[in-house]
C-alpha cells in the first residue's frame, strides 16, 4: 500500500496511477532500461525495468520505504513497448530478495503475450495460455482496465495473499461499490470472461500489432519519425522530430494531435508534457518523449482506414513548418489532460487550413 513518504519503482509510469500514488503520498521512480528512451531502436523489448537500478533505489530507501514493485507492459507513455518475460523473472529475484510485492498493470498484456511469442526466444514454442501463465505466476498483485484487457467495461484487481485480498477488499466500498452489487454488472463480468479467453488466441491479439507494424513501416519509409520499432497500443508518431521547430514548453505533441485533426478527422491523442504533472512549486516536468498515439484497438479499424491516415499524415508532414504550438487557457491542477482547455499560440490553424483547401479544395 502506498502511505506518505513511500516510493514506487516502476519501468515506466501511467498518468492516473501516479495521480493515485501522489494523492496518498507516495511518489514514483521510473527505472525504464535506458534503451526504453531510445525512440528509434530495433531493441525488442524496450519496456524492460533496469534491474540494477531497482538495487540501489532499494538501497538508498531501505525495502521499508518501497511501497511495492509496479511492472506495466506493455508501457503506454513510450510507444506501447513490451517487456521481456526474462525481465520480469529479474524483477521478481529482486522483490523475494527484498521481501517486496510485485504489482503488475496488464491492461496492455494482450499486445505484450503476442511480443513474447514473436520476439522472446523462450516464448516461442509456448501456447499463449502458457505465457499467460509463465507471467501471472511471477506476480503478487495483477490489475488491469477491462477496456483493453478484454474488450469489456470496468477491470479486475488480482489478489494471491488472502491477507492482502481483505486488506484491499475493505477499499472496493469506497472506490468502487459494494463486493456483490458494485460498479460492475454480472453482465459485464461476463463479457470481461468471454475477452479474457479470446485474448488467448493468437490470431485474434496479432491483428492490432499488425496493423501498428504497418502503418509505422509505412511512415517510417516515407520518413516521417515514429518510434520504432513498432509497438502495441497504436502508432506513435515521434513530435519532437515532426515538429523540431516548436518548443517542447508548448506541446508538440498536442498540437501535433489538433493539426491531424484538421488535417485528417482522426482524433489521435497526446503523450508526453501536456500528459505530466506539473511539479509542487509549479513549474512543469519535460516529458522524455512527446508522442501523438494513434491507437489502433483489434477489431475496430479497416486496413483502408489506416492507409487513408498514413496518407493524411504524409501530407501534414510537408507542411509541417506551419504547424505552432498550444498554450493553456485553462489548466486544471489534476490530470490536466482531461478537462484542460488550449488555444493555439498564432494563427497557424487558419493558415493549415487554408493550405488544405488550396491542395484539396473544398470537397473533402
Ligand atoms: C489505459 C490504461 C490504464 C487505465 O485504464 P482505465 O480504463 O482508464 O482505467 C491503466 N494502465 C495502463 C497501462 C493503461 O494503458
Amino acid at each position: 500500500m502506498v502511505t506518505p513518504g513511500t516510493v514506487v519503482p516502476m519501468n515506466c509510469h501511467f498518468t492516473t496511477t501516479k495521480a493515485h500514488i501522489v494523492l496518498n503520498g507516495g511518489t514514483i521512480e521510473e527505472i525504464i532500461a535506458d534503451k526504453g528512451l531510445e525512440v528509434t531502436s530495433s531493441d525488442p523489448f524496450k519496456g524492460d525495468m533496469d534491474v540494477a537500478k531497482l538495487e540501489s533505489l532499494i538501497a538508498t530507501h531501505g525495502a521499508g520505504k518501497i511501497a511495492f514493485v509496479r511492472m506495466e507492459a506493455g508501457t503506454n507513455l513510450i510507444g506501447g513497448q513490451p517487456v521481456s518475460l526474462q525481465n520480469m523473472t529479474d524483477v521478481r529475484a529482486v522483490c523475494d530478495r527484498h521481501g517486496l510485492k510485485l504489482v503488475y498493470d496488464a491492461s496492455l498484456l494482450a499486445d505484450n503475450l503476442y511480443f513474447l511469442k514473436v520476439r522472446e526466444e523462450a516464448c516461442k514454442g509456448l501456447a499463449i495460455r502458457d505465457s499467460t501463465r509463465r507471467v501471472a505466476d511471477l506476480c503478487d498483485v495483477i490489475y488491469f482496465s477491462a477496456r483493453k484487457l478484454g474488450c469489456a467495461r470496468g477491470g479486475a484487481i488480482c489478489i494471491r495473499d488472502g491477507a492482502l485480498y481483505e486488506q484491499v477488499r475493505a477499499l472496493v466500498p469506497l472506490y468502487e461499490g459494494f463486493l456483490t452489487c458494485g460498479g460492475m454488472s454480472v453482465c459485464e463480468i461476463e463479457a470481461l470472461t468471454v475477452g479474457l479467453e479470446e485474448s488467448m488466441d493468437e490470431d485474434m491479439i496479432s491483428q492490432g500489432p499488425q496493423f501498428i507494424a504497418y502503418m509505422v513501416g509505412e511512415l517510417d519509409r516515407r520518413g516521417i519519425p515514429v518510434i520504432t520499432p513498432a509497438g502495441g497500443l497504436g502508432c506513435h508518431v515521434d513530435a519532437m522530430r515532426f515538429l523540431d521547430h516548436a518548443p517542447q514548453a508548448q506541446y508538440p505533441a498536442g498540437a501535433l494531435a489538433a493539426a491531424f485533426y484538421i488535417a485528417s478527422g482522426v482524433r489521435g491523442m497526446e503523450r508526453g508534457t501536456l500528459s505530466e504533472q506539473r511539479n509542487p512549486d509549479g513549474s512543469e516536468p519535460l516529458a522524455n518523449m512527446e508522442l501523438l498515439r494513434l491507437a489502433m484497438p483489434r477489431r475496430v479499424f479497416t486496413l483502408s482506414q489506416v492507409k487513408y491516415a498514413i496518407d493524411r499524415l504524409d501530407w501534414l508532414y510537408q507542411n509541417r513548418h506551419l504547424v505552432g504550438g498550444l498554450v493553456f487557457t485553462e489548466e486544471p491542477e489534476i490530470l490536466r489532460f482531461f478537462y484542460g482547455r488550449l488555444a493555439p499560440v498564432s494563427d497557424w490553424q487558419q493558415k493549415l487550413v487554408t493550405r488544405f483547401r488550396a491542395d484539396f479544395g473544398d470537397s473533402l
